[in-house]
């Protein structure tokens, strides 16, 4: 399976709990953050913040037992356009998931909602011999369900709430997910000292608490909406469900 996020952090902000649920439950897990962060600080030249930040990424999929894959982009660079399309298919392809975790729809932040659409067409292209990607890759036909986390800050780029279709539980994950989060140092240490000791963890278990109180069950949660299945897979194709059972609360839509 396939978490793909615009930058180095988004993942262990809205998705790393379901990740690593998957995982226990059994799943190969690849991490993608589709963009360098290099305008993710005031002090390091460009080249030196995208190296540090890949770095990270690196040692935050190691944590959590993950594969990552390199940026293609620059922050404030994800477009949804045809060479963009051609080269975050191609990887796509490469990897082949089941299942795909990204952003939101609709989220406060362009990139976001870039990534998104970039994600759901690669996906929906992936047996279509006639879209070429780049570097070329072979087509499979296997479903894919693709499902979108929560913006952060749950609420879409006009301030109006998401509401989820589905909660994993998290709670038993949390201690790893706040150490996969810590390991991008540099964002955390500014926070730390704009805003307080911690301030960047502390703000990821307050939204994963939040997320747990709108389920009404799990402390702690990681909420989803699922993508049509329409050209993806069939009807009842929810392997979120089928994985993780009890800790998978949702209404499954038609
Ligand atoms: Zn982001």
């Amino acid at each position: 399976m396939l978490a793909a996020a615009a930058h180095p952090d988004d993942i262990e902000f809205m998705m790393a709990g379901t990740l690593l649920r998957l995982k226990a439950a059994g799943a190969e897990i690849h991490m993608w953050n589709l963009a360098n962060g290099h305008c993710g600080s005031v002090r390091h030249t460009r080249e030196d913040i995208i190296r540090i930040r890949a770095a990270e990424a690196e040692a935050s999929a190691r944590l959590g037992g993950a594969r990552s894959h390199p940026a293609l982009f620059d922050d404030l660079g994800v477009f949804y356009d045809p060479p963009s399309l051609a080269r975050v298919g191609a990887v796509v392809r490469q990897i082949r998931p089941a299942i795909i975790l990204t952003h939101s729809p609709q989220d406060y932040m362009e990139d976001h909602q870039n990534v998104c659409r970039l994600m759901v067409t690669a996906a929906f292209a992936r047996g279509m011999r006639n879209f070429e990607t780049h570097p070329p890759q072979a087509t499979w036909d296997a479903p894919v369900a693709v499902y979108h986390a929560m913006p952060h800050g749950l609420a879409d780029g006009l301030g109006r709430r998401i509401q989820p279709d589905a909660y994993v539980n998290t709670a038993s994950v949390m201690t790893l997910k706040r150490e996969m989060l810590a390991c991008h140092r540099s964002q955390k240490e500014w926070l730390d000292v704009s805003q307080g000791m911690d301030a960047y963890l502390n703000e990821m278990e307050r939204m994963s608490a939040e997320v747990g109180r709108m389920s009404g069950r799990f402390t702690h949660a990681e909420g989803w909406r699922l993508h049509s299945r329409l050209g993806f897979g069939p009807e009842q194709f929810n392997p979120l469900e089928q994985l993780l059972e009890g800790d998978y609360d949702g209404t499954t839509v038609e």
